[in-house]
Protein backbone atom coordinates (compact mmCIF):
# COMPACT_ATOMS: atom_id res chain seq x y z
CA UNK A 1 0.00 0.00 0.00
CA UNK A 2 1.07 4.11 -0.90
CA UNK A 3 2.91 4.50 2.36
CA UNK A 4 1.24 8.26 2.17
CA UNK A 5 -2.42 6.66 2.11
CA UNK A 6 -1.16 4.44 5.02
CA UNK A 7 -0.56 7.57 6.80
CA UNK A 8 -3.33 9.07 6.16
CA UNK A 9 -5.99 5.95 7.12
CA UNK A 10 -4.11 5.75 10.12
CA UNK A 11 -4.65 9.17 11.06
CA UNK A 12 -8.42 8.39 10.58
CA UNK A 13 -8.27 5.18 12.39
CA UNK A 14 -6.32 7.33 15.50
CA UNK A 15 -9.58 10.33 15.06
CA UNK A 16 -11.71 7.28 15.00
CA UNK A 17 -10.46 5.43 18.12
CA UNK A 18 -10.39 8.72 20.08
CA UNK A 19 -13.73 9.36 19.41
CA UNK A 20 -14.71 5.76 20.48
CA UNK A 21 -13.05 5.98 24.00
CA UNK A 22 -14.33 9.35 24.47
CA UNK A 23 -17.34 8.27 23.72
CA UNK A 24 -17.42 4.90 25.94
CA UNK A 25 -16.71 7.12 28.72
CA UNK A 26 -19.63 9.22 28.28
CA UNK A 27 -21.78 5.93 27.06
CA UNK A 28 -22.05 7.42 23.83
CA UNK A 29 -19.33 5.55 21.24
CA UNK A 30 -20.74 5.60 17.88
CA UNK A 31 -22.41 9.17 18.46
CA UNK A 32 -18.50 10.34 19.05
CA UNK A 33 -16.87 8.39 16.86
CA UNK A 34 -19.17 9.97 14.23
CA UNK A 35 -18.62 13.90 15.29
CA UNK A 36 -14.95 13.14 15.37
CA UNK A 37 -15.08 11.33 11.65
CA UNK A 38 -17.00 14.97 10.70
CA UNK A 39 -14.46 17.16 12.72
CA UNK A 40 -11.74 15.58 10.78
CA UNK A 41 -13.82 15.60 7.26
CA UNK A 42 -14.29 19.36 7.96
CA UNK A 43 -10.65 19.86 8.43
CA UNK A 44 -9.14 18.36 5.73
CA UNK A 45 -12.05 20.24 3.72
CA UNK A 46 -10.83 23.90 5.17
CA UNK A 47 -7.13 22.67 3.92
CA UNK A 48 -8.18 21.76 0.21
CA UNK A 49 -10.16 25.13 0.44
CA UNK A 50 -6.69 27.29 1.53
CA UNK A 51 -4.77 25.54 -1.35
CA UNK A 52 -7.53 25.89 -4.29
CA UNK A 53 -7.54 29.52 -2.73
CA UNK A 54 -3.95 30.35 -2.83
CA UNK A 55 -3.79 27.96 -6.22
CA UNK A 56 -6.56 30.96 -7.61
CA UNK A 57 -4.57 33.94 -6.00
CA UNK A 58 -1.58 32.96 -7.87
CA UNK A 59 0.20 33.65 -5.03
CA UNK A 60 4.26 32.69 -4.76
CA UNK A 61 4.74 29.18 -3.77
CA UNK A 62 6.26 30.68 -0.24
CA UNK A 63 2.56 31.51 0.46
CA UNK A 64 1.81 28.22 0.47
CA UNK A 65 -1.12 27.04 3.02
CA UNK A 66 0.62 25.15 5.48
CA UNK A 67 -0.17 21.09 5.04
CA UNK A 68 0.23 17.57 5.74
CA UNK A 69 0.06 14.01 4.42
CA UNK A 70 -1.14 13.99 1.09
CA UNK A 71 -1.73 17.53 0.59
CA UNK A 72 1.48 18.62 1.50
CA UNK A 73 2.53 15.78 -0.98
CA UNK A 74 -0.53 17.47 -3.71
CA UNK A 75 0.93 20.90 -2.96
CA UNK A 76 4.51 19.91 -3.62
CA UNK A 77 3.94 18.81 -6.87
CA UNK A 78 2.13 21.66 -7.91
CA UNK A 79 5.22 23.85 -6.34
CA UNK A 80 7.57 21.76 -9.18
CA UNK A 81 5.01 22.44 -11.94
CA UNK A 82 4.49 26.00 -11.37
CA UNK A 83 8.73 26.05 -11.65
CA UNK A 84 8.78 23.97 -14.11
CA UNK A 85 6.32 26.03 -16.07
CA UNK A 86 8.11 29.52 -14.98
CA UNK A 87 11.38 28.40 -16.59
CA UNK A 88 9.93 26.89 -19.69
CA UNK A 89 8.10 30.34 -19.84
CA UNK A 90 11.20 32.15 -19.55
CA UNK A 91 13.22 30.16 -21.76
CA UNK A 92 10.64 30.87 -24.68
CA UNK A 93 10.49 34.55 -23.79
CA UNK A 94 14.65 34.59 -24.37
CA UNK A 95 14.17 32.50 -27.42
CA UNK A 96 11.40 34.78 -28.58
CA UNK A 97 13.75 38.00 -28.13
CA UNK A 98 16.52 36.44 -29.88
CA UNK A 99 14.26 35.51 -32.70
CA UNK A 100 13.03 39.33 -32.44
CA UNK A 101 16.24 41.01 -32.50
CA UNK A 102 17.60 38.31 -34.74
CA UNK A 103 14.79 39.28 -37.72
CA UNK A 104 14.81 42.58 -36.83
CA UNK A 105 18.21 42.62 -38.03
CA UNK A 106 17.81 40.72 -41.26
CA UNK A 107 18.99 42.41 -44.59
CA UNK A 108 15.83 41.64 -46.11
CA UNK A 109 13.10 43.87 -45.12
CA UNK A 110 10.39 41.51 -43.71
CA UNK A 111 6.64 42.89 -42.70
CA UNK A 112 3.79 41.06 -41.23
CA UNK A 113 0.48 41.55 -41.99
CA UNK A 114 -2.90 40.28 -41.42
CA UNK A 115 -5.92 39.76 -43.46
CA UNK A 116 -6.86 43.39 -43.65
CA UNK A 117 -3.84 44.14 -44.47
CA UNK A 118 -3.15 45.51 -40.98
CA UNK A 119 0.85 45.66 -40.22
CA UNK A 120 1.23 43.79 -37.01
CA UNK A 121 5.36 43.52 -37.46
CA UNK A 122 8.25 44.75 -39.18
CA UNK A 123 11.84 45.12 -39.09
CA UNK A 124 14.75 47.34 -39.56
CA UNK A 125 15.22 46.92 -43.25
CA UNK A 126 11.48 47.69 -44.03
CA UNK A 127 12.78 51.18 -43.00
CA UNK A 128 15.10 52.11 -45.95
CA UNK A 129 13.25 49.43 -48.54
CA UNK A 130 9.90 50.13 -48.09
CA UNK A 131 9.76 53.28 -45.75
CA UNK A 132 8.04 51.31 -43.06
CA UNK A 133 9.01 52.22 -39.55
CA UNK A 134 8.28 48.89 -36.93
CA UNK A 135 6.81 51.71 -34.27
CA UNK A 136 5.52 54.25 -36.39
CA UNK A 137 3.81 52.03 -38.92
CA UNK A 138 2.41 49.06 -37.05
CA UNK A 139 -1.58 48.59 -37.16
CA UNK A 140 -1.42 50.74 -40.38
CA UNK A 141 -2.94 49.28 -42.98
CA UNK A 142 0.06 48.09 -45.95
CA UNK A 143 -1.83 49.50 -49.06
CA UNK A 144 -2.22 53.09 -47.48
CA UNK A 145 1.98 52.87 -47.10
CA UNK A 146 2.97 51.01 -50.26
CA UNK A 147 0.59 52.97 -53.12
CA UNK A 148 2.51 52.63 -56.35
CA UNK A 149 -0.10 51.28 -58.60
CA UNK A 150 2.51 47.81 -59.25
CA UNK A 151 2.55 47.02 -55.49
CA UNK A 152 -0.83 47.35 -54.90
CA UNK A 153 -1.62 45.13 -57.92
CA UNK A 154 1.02 42.68 -56.30
CA UNK A 155 -0.50 43.03 -52.47
CA UNK A 156 -3.87 42.08 -54.51
CA UNK A 157 -2.79 38.74 -56.01
CA UNK A 158 -4.21 36.16 -53.80
CA UNK A 159 -1.19 33.72 -54.87
CA UNK A 160 1.69 33.60 -52.56
CA UNK A 161 4.67 32.65 -52.98
CA UNK A 162 5.21 34.61 -56.67
CA UNK A 163 8.20 36.61 -57.02
CA UNK A 164 8.14 39.79 -58.58
CA UNK A 165 10.80 42.42 -59.28
CA UNK A 166 9.25 46.08 -58.27
CA UNK A 167 10.97 49.69 -58.28
CA UNK A 168 11.82 50.43 -55.05
CA UNK A 169 9.07 52.56 -53.39
CA UNK A 170 11.53 54.90 -51.50
CA UNK A 171 14.42 54.82 -53.90
CA UNK A 172 13.00 54.07 -57.79
CA UNK A 173 15.98 53.73 -59.43
CA UNK A 174 16.34 50.69 -57.29
CA UNK A 175 15.07 47.48 -57.69
CA UNK A 176 13.40 45.01 -54.77
CA UNK A 177 12.50 41.56 -55.43
CA UNK A 178 9.60 40.76 -53.07
CA UNK A 179 8.15 37.69 -52.40
CA UNK A 180 4.48 36.95 -50.53
CA UNK A 181 4.51 34.16 -47.93
CA UNK A 182 1.25 32.99 -45.84
CA UNK A 183 2.34 32.35 -42.26
CA UNK A 184 -0.97 30.80 -40.68
CA UNK A 185 -3.29 33.05 -38.83
CA UNK A 186 -4.64 34.72 -42.11
CA UNK A 187 -1.16 36.51 -41.56
CA UNK A 188 1.40 37.17 -44.51
CA UNK A 189 5.07 37.66 -44.61
CA UNK A 190 5.93 40.05 -47.19
CA UNK A 191 9.98 39.98 -47.99
CA UNK A 192 12.01 42.36 -49.92
CA UNK A 193 15.85 42.50 -51.48
CA UNK A 194 17.45 44.88 -52.55
CA UNK A 195 18.61 43.50 -56.35
CA UNK A 196 19.80 46.55 -58.08
CA UNK A 197 23.18 45.13 -58.71
CA UNK A 198 21.99 41.68 -59.93
CA UNK A 199 19.64 43.78 -62.39
CA UNK A 200 22.43 45.71 -63.41
CA UNK A 201 24.62 42.75 -63.93
CA UNK A 202 22.39 40.64 -65.54
CA UNK A 203 21.51 43.88 -68.08
CA UNK A 204 25.16 44.02 -68.89
CA UNK A 205 24.82 40.64 -69.96
CA UNK A 206 22.28 41.13 -72.18
CA UNK A 207 23.52 43.93 -73.82
CA UNK A 208 26.55 42.30 -73.86
CA UNK A 209 25.13 39.21 -75.50
CA UNK A 210 23.34 41.02 -78.27
CA UNK A 211 25.49 44.18 -79.11
CA UNK A 212 28.26 40.62 -79.87
CA UNK A 213 25.26 39.31 -81.93
CA UNK A 214 24.85 41.96 -83.40
CA UNK A 215 28.55 43.29 -84.12
CA UNK A 216 28.55 39.17 -85.85
CA UNK A 217 25.95 40.23 -87.97
CA UNK A 218 27.50 42.32 -90.62
CA UNK A 219 30.33 40.30 -91.27
CA UNK A 220 28.80 37.23 -91.42
CA UNK A 221 26.66 38.38 -93.87
CA UNK A 222 29.71 39.59 -96.06
CA UNK A 223 31.12 35.81 -95.34
CA UNK A 224 28.10 34.12 -96.31
CA UNK A 225 27.63 36.16 -99.69
CA UNK A 226 31.29 36.00 -100.92
CA UNK A 227 30.70 31.96 -100.03
CA UNK A 228 27.89 31.39 -102.43
CA UNK A 229 29.23 34.01 -104.99
CA UNK A 230 32.54 31.47 -104.85
CA UNK A 231 30.62 28.75 -105.15
CA UNK A 232 28.19 29.42 -108.24
CA UNK A 233 32.16 29.46 -109.93
CA UNK A 234 31.53 25.72 -111.86
CA UNK A 235 35.45 25.97 -112.52
CA UNK A 236 36.13 25.06 -108.28
CA UNK A 237 38.40 21.34 -108.15
CA UNK A 238 36.02 18.90 -106.08
CA UNK A 239 38.39 18.93 -102.78
CA UNK A 240 38.19 22.90 -102.81
CA UNK A 241 34.35 22.61 -103.24
CA UNK A 242 33.74 19.97 -100.22
CA UNK A 243 35.95 22.49 -98.12
CA UNK A 244 33.86 25.34 -99.26
CA UNK A 245 30.93 23.95 -98.76
CA UNK A 246 31.64 22.66 -95.38
CA UNK A 247 32.34 26.15 -94.52
CA UNK A 248 29.16 27.08 -95.97
CA UNK A 249 27.48 24.98 -93.35
CA UNK A 250 29.23 26.13 -90.18
CA UNK A 251 28.65 29.88 -91.60
CA UNK A 252 24.85 28.93 -91.89
CA UNK A 253 24.98 27.71 -88.35
CA UNK A 254 26.55 30.32 -86.75
CA UNK A 255 23.92 32.48 -88.97
CA UNK A 256 21.11 31.01 -86.89
CA UNK A 257 22.88 30.78 -83.53
CA UNK A 258 23.35 34.52 -84.10
CA UNK A 259 19.61 35.37 -85.07
CA UNK A 260 18.77 33.11 -82.41
CA UNK A 261 20.67 35.09 -79.60
CA UNK A 262 19.39 38.46 -80.79
CA UNK A 263 15.96 37.15 -80.48
CA UNK A 264 16.27 35.85 -77.50
CA UNK A 265 17.65 39.30 -75.82
CA UNK A 266 14.53 41.11 -77.44
CA UNK A 267 12.38 38.58 -75.79
CA UNK A 268 14.08 38.04 -72.52
CA UNK A 269 12.37 40.09 -69.11
CA UNK A 270 10.32 42.12 -71.43
CA UNK A 271 6.65 40.97 -70.69
CA UNK A 272 4.12 42.27 -72.57
CA UNK A 273 1.58 44.72 -71.14
CA UNK A 274 -2.20 43.07 -70.13
CA UNK A 275 -3.76 44.27 -73.13
CA UNK A 276 -0.48 44.44 -75.63
CA UNK A 277 -0.74 42.40 -78.62
CA UNK A 278 -2.63 41.73 -81.52
CA UNK A 279 -5.28 39.38 -82.31
CA UNK A 280 -3.56 35.98 -83.36
CA UNK A 281 -5.09 33.02 -85.08
CA UNK A 282 -2.93 30.33 -83.90
CA UNK A 283 -5.36 27.52 -85.79
CA UNK A 284 -3.92 29.09 -89.16
CA UNK A 285 -0.35 29.54 -87.87
CA UNK A 286 -0.31 25.69 -87.16
CA UNK A 287 -2.02 24.71 -90.41
CA UNK A 288 0.66 27.06 -92.38
CA UNK A 289 3.84 25.75 -90.11
CA UNK A 290 2.88 21.72 -90.59
CA UNK A 291 2.62 22.43 -94.49
CA UNK A 292 5.93 24.18 -94.44
CA UNK A 293 7.58 21.46 -92.20
CA UNK A 294 5.86 18.88 -95.08
CA UNK A 295 7.74 19.84 -97.52
CA UNK A 296 10.95 19.97 -96.00
CA UNK A 297 12.29 18.30 -92.79
CA UNK A 298 8.74 16.26 -92.22
CA UNK A 299 7.90 14.61 -95.25
CA UNK A 300 7.61 11.16 -93.88
CA UNK A 301 6.84 12.10 -90.36
CA UNK A 302 2.89 12.28 -89.74
CA UNK A 303 1.58 15.81 -88.67
CA UNK A 304 -1.62 16.46 -87.42
CA UNK A 305 -3.61 19.21 -86.18
CA UNK A 306 -6.36 19.67 -84.21
CA UNK A 307 -6.81 23.58 -83.59
CA UNK A 308 -9.71 25.28 -82.48
CA UNK A 309 -10.08 27.69 -85.44
CA UNK A 310 -12.41 30.12 -83.22
CA UNK A 311 -9.53 30.58 -80.59
CA UNK A 312 -7.37 33.62 -80.93
CA UNK A 313 -4.85 34.70 -78.66
CA UNK A 314 -3.89 38.50 -77.62
CA UNK A 315 0.09 38.75 -78.46
CA UNK A 316 2.90 39.18 -81.14
CA UNK A 317 1.96 37.03 -83.94
CA UNK A 318 5.65 36.58 -84.98
CA UNK A 319 6.81 35.86 -81.47
CA UNK A 320 4.05 32.98 -80.91
CA UNK A 321 4.70 31.79 -84.92
CA UNK A 322 8.63 31.05 -83.71
CA UNK A 323 7.99 29.61 -80.29
CA UNK A 324 5.13 27.34 -82.50
CA UNK A 325 7.60 26.33 -85.05
CA UNK A 326 10.18 25.66 -82.43
CA UNK A 327 8.38 23.05 -81.24
CA UNK A 328 6.88 21.73 -84.11
CA UNK A 329 10.39 21.25 -85.97
CA UNK A 330 11.70 19.62 -82.02
CA UNK A 331 9.26 16.92 -82.54
CA UNK A 332 10.30 16.64 -86.23
CA UNK A 333 14.06 16.71 -85.53
CA UNK A 334 14.22 14.42 -82.90
CA UNK A 335 11.86 11.51 -83.61
CA UNK A 336 12.74 9.19 -87.07
CA UNK A 337 10.91 8.64 -90.19
CA UNK A 338 7.27 7.77 -89.82
CA UNK A 339 6.65 9.46 -86.26
CA UNK A 340 3.50 10.86 -85.06
CA UNK A 341 3.47 14.16 -84.25
CA UNK A 342 0.20 15.85 -83.27
CA UNK A 343 -0.51 19.19 -82.30
CA UNK A 344 -3.40 20.32 -80.36
CA UNK A 345 -4.56 24.66 -79.83
CA UNK A 346 -7.53 24.48 -77.05
CA UNK A 347 -8.97 25.47 -74.31
CA UNK A 348 -7.45 23.17 -71.09
CA UNK A 349 -9.38 21.73 -68.23
CA UNK A 350 -8.67 25.64 -66.19
CA UNK A 351 -10.21 27.38 -69.44
CA UNK A 352 -6.49 28.38 -70.07
CA UNK A 353 -5.53 28.62 -73.84
CA UNK A 354 -3.07 25.63 -74.21
CA UNK A 355 -0.47 24.99 -77.24
CA UNK A 356 0.83 21.39 -77.43
CA UNK A 357 2.83 19.60 -79.52
CA UNK A 358 3.26 15.92 -78.72
CA UNK A 359 5.48 12.99 -80.44
CA UNK A 360 5.86 9.67 -79.85
CA UNK A 361 9.81 9.79 -80.41
CA UNK A 362 12.11 8.21 -77.84
CA UNK A 363 11.41 10.39 -75.14
CA UNK A 364 13.96 12.25 -72.47
CA UNK A 365 15.38 11.24 -69.41
CA UNK A 366 13.87 13.14 -66.44
CA UNK A 367 17.27 14.37 -65.01
CA UNK A 368 16.94 16.41 -68.47
CA UNK A 369 13.88 17.96 -68.16
CA UNK A 370 13.95 20.95 -65.77
CA UNK A 371 17.47 21.72 -67.83
CA UNK A 372 16.18 21.65 -71.66
CA UNK A 373 14.60 25.28 -71.52
CA UNK A 374 18.32 26.57 -70.35
CA UNK A 375 20.60 28.50 -72.85
CA UNK A 376 22.81 25.65 -75.25
CA UNK A 377 21.68 22.83 -73.26
CA UNK A 378 21.04 19.50 -75.21
CA UNK A 379 20.54 16.09 -74.18
CA UNK A 380 22.72 14.72 -77.22
CA UNK A 381 24.95 17.69 -78.61
CA UNK A 382 25.58 15.31 -81.78
CA UNK A 383 22.56 15.09 -82.85
CA UNK A 384 21.38 18.28 -82.03
CA UNK A 385 24.25 19.97 -84.07
CA UNK A 386 23.33 17.32 -87.43
CA UNK A 387 20.22 18.47 -87.11
CA UNK A 388 21.09 21.63 -87.20
CA UNK A 389 20.12 22.58 -83.94
CA UNK A 390 21.41 26.12 -81.78
CA UNK A 391 20.70 24.96 -78.40
CA UNK A 392 18.79 28.26 -78.11
CA UNK A 393 15.35 27.02 -79.68
CA UNK A 394 13.26 25.60 -75.85
CA UNK A 395 14.63 28.48 -74.39
CA UNK A 396 13.30 31.03 -76.89
CA UNK A 397 10.00 29.01 -76.47
CA UNK A 398 10.29 29.74 -73.05
CA UNK A 399 10.70 33.23 -73.10
CA UNK A 400 7.56 34.00 -75.79
CA UNK A 401 5.48 31.87 -73.18
CA UNK A 402 6.66 34.23 -70.08
CA UNK A 403 6.24 37.31 -72.22
CA UNK A 404 2.76 36.21 -72.63
CA UNK A 405 2.08 35.74 -69.07
CA UNK A 406 2.20 31.80 -69.88
CA UNK A 407 4.30 28.77 -68.69
CA UNK A 408 6.66 26.29 -71.02
CA UNK A 409 5.47 22.57 -69.76
CA UNK A 410 7.39 19.60 -70.68
CA UNK A 411 6.34 16.24 -70.04
CA UNK A 412 8.71 12.82 -71.68
CA UNK A 413 8.60 9.30 -71.21
CA UNK A 414 11.75 7.67 -72.98
CA UNK A 415 10.99 4.92 -75.30
CA UNK A 416 7.30 6.88 -75.29
CA UNK A 417 7.46 10.19 -76.20
CA UNK A 418 7.18 13.34 -75.11
CA UNK A 419 5.01 16.66 -74.98
CA UNK A 420 5.70 20.45 -74.95
CA UNK A 421 3.08 22.69 -74.16
CA UNK A 422 2.55 26.43 -73.12
CA UNK A 423 -0.06 27.21 -71.55
CA UNK A 424 -1.32 30.67 -71.34
CA UNK A 425 -3.38 32.64 -69.19
CA UNK A 426 -7.26 33.27 -69.93
CA UNK A 427 -6.73 37.17 -70.23
CA UNK A 428 -4.44 35.99 -73.36
CA UNK A 429 -7.74 34.84 -74.82
CA UNK A 430 -8.56 37.60 -77.56
CA UNK A 431 -12.29 38.02 -79.20
CA UNK A 432 -13.00 37.06 -83.02
CA UNK A 433 -15.00 40.53 -82.70
CA UNK A 434 -11.91 42.88 -82.28
CA UNK A 435 -10.25 40.77 -84.93
CA UNK A 436 -13.53 41.39 -87.69
CA UNK A 437 -13.24 45.21 -86.47
CA UNK A 438 -9.46 45.65 -87.86
P1 LIG B 1 18.21 22.46 -80.33
O1 LIG B 1 18.51 23.63 -81.17
O2 LIG B 1 19.39 21.66 -79.96
O3 LIG B 1 17.06 21.65 -80.86
P2 LIG B 1 16.40 23.21 -78.24
O4 LIG B 1 16.56 24.24 -77.17
O5 LIG B 1 15.29 23.39 -79.20
O6 LIG B 1 17.79 23.12 -78.94
O7 LIG B 1 16.20 21.80 -77.53
C1 LIG B 1 17.09 21.46 -76.47
C2 LIG B 1 17.26 19.95 -76.44
O8 LIG B 1 16.04 19.34 -76.05
C3 LIG B 1 17.59 19.36 -77.77
O9 LIG B 1 18.98 19.40 -78.04
C4 LIG B 1 17.09 17.92 -77.62
O10 LIG B 1 18.08 17.15 -77.01
C5 LIG B 1 15.91 18.06 -76.63
N1 LIG B 1 14.60 18.00 -77.32
C6 LIG B 1 13.86 19.06 -77.71
N2 LIG B 1 12.68 18.63 -78.24
C7 LIG B 1 12.68 17.28 -78.17
C8 LIG B 1 11.76 16.24 -78.55
N3 LIG B 1 10.58 16.53 -79.11
N4 LIG B 1 12.11 14.96 -78.30
C9 LIG B 1 13.29 14.66 -77.74
N5 LIG B 1 14.21 15.60 -77.36
C10 LIG B 1 13.92 16.88 -77.56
Amino acid sequence: MNPLLRTELGWLGGVLLAGFLIGLAVGAPIAFMLVFCSAYAVWLLVRMANIVQWLESGAASSKAPPTTGLMDQVVGLIHREKAYSRKQKNRYRSTLARFNSLAAELPDATVVFDGQRIIQWSNTAARSLLNIHEERDQGQRIDNLLRAPEMLQYLGQADAGIEVEIASPVTPEKTLSMIKVKAGKGMTVLIARDITQRVKVREMRKAFVADVSHELRTPLTVIRGYLEMVLENKSIDAPTRDALVNVEAQSDRMHHIVEHLLELSKLEGNPLGESEGEPIMVSSLLHSIGDTLKKSIAQHHQIEVNADDGLLLLGSESEIYSACSNLISNAVKYTTQGSKISVSWQLNEHAQPELSVHDNGPGIEPQHLHRLSERFYRVDKGRSRDSGGTGLGLAIVKHVAQRHGGQLLIDSTPGTGSEFSIEFPASRIASMAKVMNL
